[in-house]
């Protein structure tokens, strides 16, 4: 068995240039040749996972099948590299500091001054060396993230532990790749180096000199934007690339294979590995660019103005117009502005679909339910994810069974028909982080439901993060009113998904799907709601000619 050999991807100039789709689609090019890949993400904040932090600051909190509160890019990861990651996949300062000072206490150094360098360095590569060995395989390459701009306060000690790393490492094992920033002036149309220079100087300070520079941009650099860059940066020109704009994310890796990233990887680590075998990605972007409809979905949440607070459920929405070979655009509508409007209805008109996202607290609840009344009295296909669910049934309990007061009692602790309630485990925790009903928990599924239709298995394992359920003493009342329980857990206490019996498509789901589906292989539920989705769009298209059009352009 080969040894592990090692990628580090660090950011210069500023945030937000892509640097996890950009590793992500490295992971992607490797494991198209063959190679088996993991990957890892390195958060400086000092909260110990993502669970606590708000969607708003950092976007969605990623669950792994182990239960594991994540930062975004794993879903990326996931999505690119097709691979089930774990708890292992995720460090933060927190962590490392909480596991540094638990040694401390425990007398595990021995009387030695605990400091930065050597404890907690020692520690974040420990953590690194964690991921290499999994399942007793060790894949062949571990791409490491670090999140942050080089130059953070936050970032240091990770530098420090990777600029280690590779002294600790046999020479050729382990490569550092850095992303750039470069702007375009746009009087003059030039592309200028200035910045990249210094974001690589930053790096090369604490020691690290890039093999590969990755250069953000809107447009290719010329020959001799990249001779200048070569020349101050102390790269060799041909390990310098252009990471340009592109339409569509699942672009990036054919356009990382078609100007020579992957070859690159494989020259400098020295891999053994076959040619390529991009076919399936190539089929799967070949829908992308060839949809033969297009139908937009309202997806109506609490964090509407970030579409990264929903990001997997928007990827997942695309991954079943790709199986569907359509376009699907996602709206994001801010619950809020559905409440007190008495033009609510129009705001919802003319959407080929209503997803209802995961979410916490009472904010934007009227809006929700308003909603889910919405897609069940119009017929719209509707799927509900975790609270989504949670809130399609309390609509369903006041609107059709005629339970007024029914609730949560996440909204209302009192609530005299608590529809939804704590799951029983829940009533003692107080403290947050890591307490939820959380990852992999299985779910069997009623035969003869659109919900088997979707899976066409018997038995799920499903990604969960959730507190609250529907309470069992109001499970026959909801049975008997027409909403069917077509997913319960294997002793039948937890109800997993329901699904109504006088709709064409409306599935509720306390898990989250979206967490495993992939853009090859979009989730069954995604899929068949995006497919009734469509169905909906030409049925209401033939009946009223331009009712949906109204939001849904020509197909070009
Ligand atoms: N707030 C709800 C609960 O805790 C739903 C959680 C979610 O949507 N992830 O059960």
């Amino acid at each position: 068995m080969s040894e592990t050999k090692y990628i580090f991807v660090t950011g210069g100039n500023l945030s937000g240039l892509g640097k996890g789709l950009a590793a992500a689609s490295m992971g992607r090019l490797l494991k198209s040749r063959g190679l088996s890949v993991s990957i890892l993400k390195v958060d400086p904040y000092i909260n110990v996972d993502a669970g606590t932090m708000s969607p708003y600051q950092h976007g969605e909190v990623f669950v792994t099948k182990d239960g594991a509160e994540t930062d975004l890019d794993l879903g990326h990861y996931e999505r690119f590299i097709d691979i089930d990651l774990t708890e292992k996949s995720n460090i933060t300062t927190g962590q490392v500091y909480h596991a540094v000072i638990d040694k401390e206490r425990k007398g595990s150094y021995l009387g030695a001054t605990v400091q930065v360098i050597p404890h907690i360095t020692n520690e974040i590569k420990d953590r690194i060396h964690g991921l290499s060995i999994q399942n007793e395989e060790r894949p062949d390459v571990v791409i490491v993230e670090i999140g942050g701009t080089v130059g953070d306060i936050e970032s240091l000690p990770f530098l420090e532990a990777i600029r280690q790393f590779r002294m600790d490492q046999p020479r050729g094992h382990v490569l550092n790749i850095h992303l750039t920033f470069l702007p375009l002036v746009s009087t003059t149309k030039e592309l200028k180096t200035k910045l990249t220079q210094h974001a690589v100087r930053a790096l090369r300070e604490i020691g690290i000199q890039p093999d590969i520079l990755l250069c953000r941009s809107t447009q290719e650099m010329n020959d001799d934007v990249k001779k200048k860059i070569a020349l101050f940066c102390n790269v060799p020109i041909d390990s310098i690339f252009s990471d340009v704009d592109v339409d569509n994310i699942y672009f990036i890796p054919l356009v990382f294979e078609e100007i020579g990233v992957g070859s690159k990887l494989v020259e400098l680590l020295n891999l053994e590995c076959g040619p390529p075998d991009l076919s399936d990605w190539i089929g799967m972007v070949d829908a992308i660019k060839n949809p033969e409809a297009k139908i937009k979905i309202a997806l109506v949440g609490k964090y509407a103005i970030l579409r990264d607070a929903y990001i997997s459920v928007i990827e997942a929405l695309i991954h079943g117009g790709i199986a569907n070979r359509i376009t699907v655009e996602v709206d994001c509508i801010l619950s809020e502005n559905l409440e007190d409007n008495e033009n609510w209805s129009d705001i919802l008109a003319g959407y080929s679909g209503i997803v209802i996202p995961g979410g916490f607290g009472d904010r934007g609840i009227k809006g929700k339910i308003l909603a889910c009344q919405f897609a069940r009295e119009q017929k719209v296909p509707f799927l509900g994810l975790c609270l989504g669910l949670q809130v399609a049934t309390v609509e369903y309990a006041r609107n059709v069974i005629g339970i007024k007061n029914a609730n949560s009692t996440e909204f209302d602790e009192v609530a005299p028909e608590p529809i939804i309630d704590l799951m029983p485990d829940q009533k003692k925790i107080t403290r947050k982080g890591g307490t939820m009903r959380l990852g992999h928990y299985p779910c069997n599924i009623k035969p003869g439901t659109n919900a088997h239709e979707a899976y066409g298995v018997d038995v799920v394992n499903e990604r969960h993060r959730h507190r609250l359920e529907i309470n069992n003493k109001y499970r026959d009342q909801l049975e008997k009113a027409g909403m069917i329980m077509c997913g319960v857990s294997p002793d039948d206490l937890l109800v997993e998904m329901v699904e109504l019996k006088d709709h064409p498509w409306h599935v509720s789901t306390q898990f989250h799907p979206e967490f495993q589906s992939r853009p090859q292989r979009a989730h069954p539920l995604f899929r068949e709601f995006i497919k009734a989705s469509l169905e909906y769009h030409k049925r209401v298209e033939d009946l009223l000619p331009g009712k949906v059009k109204e939001k849904v352009p020509e197909v070009s």
